[in-house]
């Protein structure tokens, strides 16, 4: 099996996307590293969609606020190049902070407003104008036909599909489905943070999300008393300081009344100092949908 190639300059990244275009189509799927079997999912679909796949690791500083864990992310790009080498792809894009922000950035952003102000970016100020910058300069580099995203980072999804049509970026994106552990913890880089009691006390997220959606399962359209419901399950879990409860509208991430045009149920809590984040996506929608 050939390892991918590494490629740690812009030039270089984009001189072999401008190449490899004129063989076939690109993906890219855009990663911080600490790869788990989220990540490898996104590269497996990608995989499957295109013939040149790209992957990039990069812990970006814009998409953290000034008390959040930049400094202590994981970084295991040894480990990460050993799994990608699993995966038949052709490159990682891996550069240096100063590669992608030089000291001569002057701090131009890409700003999504409204939907980058809502759900995680009510609490975490300047993330999603982070999360949009930093994607639209590896969209920049890598010229991809597709990018894949995780269903996981749903308000993410939401800001990067509003980008790339305001900037009429010639990319399609692809949303993948959340990847859990056996017992429902939705898989996060953040998870190794949680210690075995946190880990233990972690899964009220999905057990608020789940008894949510049963409840949508067994006839309730209503988003208050769903909302109610997964803030009542989240209060059972005294370790667990909720952040937000939402029942949105998932493309702009607005409250609805009303799931059964679909919704995106999704909930954010700290247990310890580890912010995790969960959601469920509703179809629009009859029951038979939610069975698929
Ligand atoms: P990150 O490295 O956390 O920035 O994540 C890179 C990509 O992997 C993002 O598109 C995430 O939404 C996606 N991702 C993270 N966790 C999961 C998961 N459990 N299932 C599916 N995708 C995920």
């Amino acid at each position: 099996m050939s390892s991918p190639e590494l490629i740690t300059s812009i030039a270089a990244m984009r001189e072999t996307s401008r190449q490899a275009k004129m063989r076939g189509t690109i993906a890219l799927v855009p990663t911080m590293g600490a790869l788990h079997d989220g990540h490898i999912s996104l590269v497996r679909a990608a995989r499957a969609a295109c013939d040149v796949v790209v992957v990039s690791i990069f812990v970006n500083p814009t998409q953290f606020g000034p008390n959040e864990d930049f400094e202590h992310y994981p970084r295991t790009l040894d480990v990460d190049l050993k799994l990608l080498g699993q995966e038949q792809i052709e490159f990682v894009f891996a550069p240096g902070t100063a590669e992608m922000y030089p000291t001569c950035d002057t701090g131009t952003r890409v700003d999504v407003p409204q939907i980058g102000d809502r759900l995680d970016g009510v609490s975490r100020l300047g993330h999603f104008s982070g999360v949009a910058t930093i994607v639209a300069k590896l969209f920049h580099i890598t010229l991809p036909d597709m990018a894949f995203f995780g269903q996981k980072d749903a308000a993410q999804v939401a800001v990067l599909r509003a980008m790339a049509r305001d900037l009429n970026f010639p990319v399609k994106l692809v949303v993948c489905p959340t990847v859990r552990e056996p017992d429902g913890l939705a898989v996060s880089s953040r998870n190794r943070y949680l210690t075995d009691k946190e880990r233990a006390q972690s899964l009220v997220l999905y057990r608020a999300l789940t008894e949510a959606h049963g409840e949508v399962y067994r006839g309730v359209h209503d988003a208050r008393q769903l909302r109610d419901t997964i803030v009542r399950v989240m209060k059972s879990e005294p370790a667990a300081h909720m952040e937000y409860a939402e029942v949105v509208d998932p493309h702009t991430l607005l409250p609805i009344e009303d799931v059964s045009k679909g919704a995106l149920l999704a909930v954010a809590a700290r247990i310890g100092s580890t912010r995790l984040i969960d959601n469920v996506l509703l179809p629009s929608s009859s029951r038979n949908d939610l069975c698929e």
